[in-house]
C-alpha cells in the first residue's frame, strides 16, 4: 500500500520515508536548516528530482507545522504540506508503471530542456504519460498535433490534454530559451511568440485565466507565472507549482503578501547564472508580456558603450527623447542611445493621482494634502486615504513600484544574452528604480561586471543597509543625484512606504566603493526638473 510517513528526529531534524504501491522505498533525512538532504532507497525513486523535491518539502512543511505556535501559520504549513504529500504519492504511482519505452531529445515544458522522456503505464482514461529523465516532473505530449514538444502533465484532471509551454506562450519558443542578441535591438524579435496561443482558445484555459484577470492587475499576474515555472521543476501544476515556486524563490504566497517577487528583489537573489539562460527567458517572457507599453526604442545610434534611459512618472508620457536629450548630450556624445518605455498604465495612475492641478506648484500642493491627510487619519494613522484606498495588490503605488521591478529583471535578463560588453543605464522616479534593479540582477551573474556605470535622478528606492550587489555590479560609478528641496520624495514617497526615505531625497550615505551621492538640493526643486536641471558626472 503507499504510504508516506513522517518521523521528527529531535527539533532540529527529522526523516520521511515513502512507499509505493508495489514496494520501492524512498527514505529523506534532512535538517530544518538548508544542509543537503541524505537520500536513499530505491533507485527508481531516488533518481526522480521531482518526487525527492516533494517528499522533502512536505517534510519541511510539516516540521515547520509541528514547531509554529501561530494557528494561521501552522494552518498554511499542513495544507502546504498536504499538497507535496499527494503530488509525491501520486508522482511514486507513476514510477510503479515506468516502462524502457523511451521518446529521446524532446522539450519539457517543465524544466524547460530537452531531455528523454520514459513512458508510463497507467490504468483508465488517461492523456499518454510519460516521465522527464531530466526534471521527473509527469509529462505529456502537446496536444497540438505533429508538435514534438512535451506538456506538463495534469496530476488532478489527468484526462485533461494540455499544451507545451510554446503553445501556451511562456516562453518565446523553445528555440530562443539559449539565443543571443548581438545587440539589444535584437530584443523585439527575440520575444516574439514563435507559435500561436493554442491554450487561450480552449474554453477551459479562458476561463482561468479570465479569473486570475480579475483577482489581480496585470502587474501581479507575472508573478505567478515566475513561481509556476520554478515550481513546476517540482512536478506540481497550477497554484500549487506558483505557491511552491514562490515559496523556492523566498517570496511566499502574494496573499500572504510576499511582494518580493513581484517587486523584483527575489528575482535579484535568485536569477544568478540562469538569467542569460532558460530561466531568464521565461522571467523576461512573462514580465514584459504583460507590460503592452514595453519596448526599447534607438533614440540615436553612435559608438561606444550603449546609454539606456527610463522615465518615471510625471515625465513619462513624451515620445522619443523625452527631455534626455541635452544632459545625455553633454556626457554621452557619440554614443548608441536608448530608451526602455514601460509601466505606461502604472506610471499613468501615479501620475493622476498627483496631477490634480496642471501647474507644479498645484502637484506639490496634491503631493502635501496627501501626507496632510495622512497624518490626520484616525482610522489609520500614517496612511494616505489616496494611497491606501484600495488594498495591496490594487494600491496604485504597490503596482507601480513592482512593475517597476518587473522592467528591471526584464531589461536585465534582455541585457544579459547580449554580445555587448557594457552598458550605461540612467533613469528618474521610478525609472531609476527600473535602472537599479536590472544593474542589481545582473550583478548576481558571475564574470565582469555588464554595467559601465548607473546615473539615478529622484530615485524612488528606500536607504537600504546594503548596497554590495549595486556596487559590484559597475566597473565605474553609481551615481545618485538627490535633493531634499523634492516635494514628491519629501510627501508622496515617504508616505506610500510608511515613512521610509528614498534614496533620491537623502542620498546612499554608503560606504561601498563604486556609490556615489551628488547633492543637488540647490537646482532641484521640483520632482520633475532634474532632467533639465542636472549634469552627468565624470
Ligand atoms: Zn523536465
Ligand atoms: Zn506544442
Amino acid at each position: 500500500m503507499r504510504s508516506l510517513d513522517y518521523t521528527p528526529n529531535g527539533h532540529s531534524s527529522f526523516t520521511c520515508r515513502l512507499e509505493s504501491g508495489i514496494g520501492f522505498v524512498l527514505t529523506v533525512h534532512a535538517g530544518l536548516a538548508s544542509e543537503e538532504p541524505e537520500v536513499t532507497g530505491d533507485q527508481r525513486l531516488t533518481d526522480n528530482p521531482a518526487l525527492v523535491e516533494n517528499v522533502l518539502a512536505f517534510g519541511k512543511h510539516e516540521a515547520e507545522h509541528r514547531r509554529l505556535r501561530n494557528e494561521e501559520r501552522r494552518a498554511s504549513h499542513r495544507k502546504q504540506a498536504a499538497v507535496h504529500r499527494k503530488t509525491a504519492i501520486e508522482i511514486a504511482g507513476l514510477l510503479d508503471g515506468l516502462t524502457s519505452d523511451t521518446t529521446a531529445g524532446r522539450w519539457c515544458s517543465g524544466c524547460l530542456g530537452q531531455t528523454d522522456h520514459q513512458r508510463v503505464r497507467v490504468r483508465g482514461r488517461t492523456v499518454p504519460t510519460y516521465i522527464c529523465t531530466g526534471c521527473g516532473s509527469p509529462t505529456s505530449p502537446c496536444l497540438v498535433p505533429r508538435c514534438p514538444h512535451f506538456a506538463n502533465r495534469e496530476l488532478r484532471d489527468i484526462a485533461l490534454p494540455r499544451y507545451c509551454a510554446e503553445h501556451r506562450q511562456e516562453i518565446p519558443s523553445f528555440a530562443k530559451l539559449d539565443a543571443r542578441l548581438a545587440d539589444i535591438s535584437e530584443y523585439a524579435q527575440w520575444l516574439t511568440f514563435d507559435k500561436h496561443n493554442a491554450a487561450r482558445t480552449t474554453r477551459l484555459a479562458t476561463v482561468a485565466m479570465t479569473a486570475a484577470v480579475v483577482v489581480a492587475p496585470m502587474a501581479f499576474v507575472a508573478a505567478p507565472a515566475i513561481g509556476g515555472v520554478v515550481g513546476s521543476l517540482t512536478g506540481l501544476s497550477g497554484a500549487a507549482a506558483t505557491s511552491h515556486g514562490l515559496a523556492l524563490l523566498g517570496g511566499g504566497s502574494l496573499a500572504a503578501g510576499g511582494l518580493g517577487m513581484a517587486g523584483g528583489t527575489t528575482v535579484v537573489t535568485a536569477m544568478g547564472a540562469s538569467l542569460g539562460g532558460a530561466l531568464g527567458a521565461a522571467v523576461t517572457s512573462a514580465y514584459t508580456s504583460t507590460d503592452k507599453s514595453f519596448r526599447i526604442e534607438l533614440l540615436r545610434p553612435g559608438t561606444g558603450t550603449p546609454v539606456l534611459v527610463a522615465n518615471g512618472f510625471l515625465t513619462e508620457t513624451t515620445d522619443g527623447w523625452g527631455g534626455w536629450r541635452r544632459i545625455v548630450d553633454d556626457r554621452y556624445p557619440d554614443a548608441p542611445v536608448y530608451r526602455v518605455h514601460w509601466g505606461a498604465k502604472e506610471l499613468g495612475d501615479i501620475t493622476a493621482l498627483l496631477a490634480v492641478g496642471a501647474t507644479k506648484q498645484a502637484t506639490t500642493n496634491a503631493a502635501k494634502v496627501v501626507a496632510k491627510k495622512a497624518s490626520k487619519s484616525a482610522k489609520i494613522p500614517g496612511l494616505a486615504p489616496l494611497l491606501f484606498a484600495a488594498d495591496i495588490a490594487t494600491n496604485p503605488w504597490t503596482v507601480a513600484k513592482a512593475r517597476a521591478g518587473m522592467t528591471g529583471a526584464a531589461l536585465a535578463g534582455i541585457i544579459a544574452r547580449t554580445d555587448t560588453p557594457q552598458f550605461v543605464l540612467i533613469g528618474h522616479s521610478l525609472g531609476a528604480r527600473v535602472m537599479a534593479t536590472a544593474a542589481q540582477t545582473l550583478g548576481t551573474v558571475h564574470g565582469a561586471p555588464r554595467i559601465e556605470s548607473v546615473h539615478l535622478l529622484g530615485a524612488a528606492i528606500s536607504v537600504s543597509k546594503d548596497w554590495r550587489v549595486l556596487s559590484d555590479a559597475v566597473s565605474g560609478r553609481v551615481w545618485n543625484y538627490h535633493s531634499s528641496n523634492d516635494p514628491v520624495l519629501a510627501y508622496l514617497y515617504r508616505t506610500a512606504e510608511l515613512g521610509k526615505t528614498a534614496v533620491g531625497l537623502g542620498g546612499f550615505h554608503s560606504s561601498q566603493p563604486q556609490l556615489r551621492d551628488r547633492d543637488v538640493s540647490k537646482s532641484v526643486t521640483a520632482h520633475s526638473a532634474y532632467l533639465e536641471r542636472i549634469s552627468l558626472a565624470r
